[in-house]
């Protein structure tokens, strides 16, 4: 089967630049529309192989690819950092996680997609979980390696392949990945890198050679992919943008909340999809947890993010830095107070300075819009209920949690707050054992656990009657 008919897009290259110092490190030349159709043919033709290969065989593959992750993680973090730049020590953190990734699904596939036994008026009916194809992984840079493998590890192991195109900043990560499948000992085309912009991605997706499509990144991103997929009626899972609430009460340990709220502000320097964003914080103690927050963000070191005593690095490029530029200015004109910070670092790098935001007017960027940096914005309320209020008052539901220990509180929080995912007491973080993803513009489908494997498979209803005994059933 060929490719459908495409005007010829200009010889582009894919840049590789350090955050840190602006420095290009590695350019890379798009492929050619001719290597592009040579490897969806390769990705066709290897599914019908690869699709029979046992589980244990998969899982011996994919324990391989934990193996070369922990055993090169130092190498992988360098890479990580120097493209990026999170912190060494976060990057290292990174590829260990992945590696836990592969193992959790090296281990657990065969149960998931076990046959599901169904009583009917059948002889014998039940559900078996089939691969469906090339899944096109549509990928940011922010986690460049846990956001790959968290779709492939289950994608590889429902026995499916996969098409990679990784944000165009980082094609070191999406290179070295696509190595470490083939290093693990998975045939030739079962994971492949596209070396590809954004504006090809579309055609990917219309070819009828991919299956489906899963994208990791920002709403508008989420939304042409899926109204691509949805004009070829393919399934797509979309993980999108969060702008996460974390709701302090006045029944919290305050100190934890405090270092845990810091902490879930600048994770990845900012820059994740689940990191606490609005900081919604009951008026009782709401002065004392503002002082020492601002305290505690003003104490982070923020610097190269190589040295292992920096919390915070650079952004990832240029673009993000100016974007949160101008949401901060913009907030600022229409109101908010500047607690700390509040703009970028005289220094070379895309370097923006821990920041806190109060009184933020209705409409503004930090209210409205994900901040991708190290800028928390500080809410005052009077009780969990107003909490919530508030924080469902956005376009997004991914993450959310509160610090409470009172039970009516917490079932309350747990009842009422629009979000895929909702934290008591602790930071939203992803984990391989529990699903991941979001309501509303959030995003749709989930990763990870038993879910996760699910949405890219072929639920297939078999239901056997036995011809000389069974009557046929009545109803449809
Ligand atoms: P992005 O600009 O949307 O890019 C993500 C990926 O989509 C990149 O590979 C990008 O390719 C591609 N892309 C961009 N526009 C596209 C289009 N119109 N059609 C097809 N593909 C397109 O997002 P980002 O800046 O890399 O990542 C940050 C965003 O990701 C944030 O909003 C963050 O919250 C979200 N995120 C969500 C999750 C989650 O699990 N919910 C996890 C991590 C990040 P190019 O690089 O070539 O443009």
């Amino acid at each position: 089967m060929s490719m459908q008919k495409v005007v010829k897009l200009p010889k582009r290259t894919m840049a590789s630049i350090s955050p840190f110092t602006g420095e290009l490190l590695r350019e890379f030349e798009q492929h050619s529309d001719e290597v592009l159709e040579q490897k969806l043919q390769l990705a066709a033709e290897r599914f019908r192989v690869y699709r029979d290969v046992p589980f244990a065989e998969r899982a011996r593959m994919m324990t391989s690819a934990a193996e070369i992750l922990e055993s090169e993680k130092n190498t992988f973090g360098v890479l990580m950092t120097r493209e990026m730049g999170k912190t060494l020590r976060s990057a290292v953190q990174e590829a260990e996680k992945s590696a836990f990734g592969c193992r959790y699904y090296a281990e657990n596939a065969e149960r998931f997609l076990a046959n599901e036994e169904a009583k009917t008026s059948a002889m014998h009916s039940f559900v078996r979980y089939q691969p469906i194809g090339p899944v096109l992984a549509v990928m940011p840079w922010n986690f460049p390696f846990w956001q790959v493998f968290r779709f492939a590890a289950p994608a590889l192991m429902a026995g499916n392949v996969g098409l990679l195109k990784h944000a165009s900043n980082v094609p070191q990560c999406a290179l070295a990945i696509e190595d470490i499948f083939r290093r693990a000992g998975f045939p030739e085309g079962v994971f492949q890198t596209l070396l590809i912009g954004s504006d090809r991605v579309n055609r990917v997706i219309a070819d009828p050679r991919v299956a489906a499509v899963t994208l990791t990144g920002s709403v508008g991103a989420g939304s042409s992919v899926a109204a691509t997929a949805g004009k070829e009626i393919k399934k797509t899972v979309l993980e999108l943008g969060g702008s996460d609430p974390f709701i302090v009460m006045p029944s919290a340990d305050l100190d934890r909340a405090v270092t845990t709220a810091v902490q879930a502000r600048v994770i990845n320097n900012g820059q994740s999809c689940i990191a606490a964003k609005r900081f919604i914080v009951d008026d009782k103690i709401y002065d004392s947890f503002t002082r020492k927050f601002v305290e505690n963000m003003a104490a982070l070191k923020v610097g190269d993010p190589m040295d292992p005593v920096t919390d915070v690095g650079p952004l990832a490029t240029q673009d993000v830095l100016r974007g949160l530029e101008e949401q901060v200015n913009q907030t600022v004109q229409m109101g908010a107070k500047v607690l700390l910070g509040g703009k970028k670092l005289d220094r070379p790098g895309n370097f923006f300075a821990p920041t806190v935001l109060a009184n933020i007017p209705k409409g503004s960027p930090a209210i409205d819009d994900e901040l991708f940096g190290p800028v928390a914005s500080i809410f005052r309320v009077k009780s969990m209920e107003d909490a919530i209020n508030i924080a469902n008052d956005s376009k997004f539901g991914l993450g959310a949690c509160a610090w409470t220990n009172d039970q009516a509180e917490q079932e309350l929080f747990i009842h009422r707050i629009e979000s895929g995912l909702a934290f008591i007491n602790a930071m939203v973080a992803s984990d391989p054992r529990i699903p991941f993803g979001g309501v509303k513009q959030s995003g749709y489908g989930r990763e990870l656990s038993h879910f996760g494997i699910r949405e890219f498979v072929n639920t297939k209803t078999v239901s056997i009657q036995n011809a000389a005994t069974e009557k046929p059933s009545k109803t449809e």
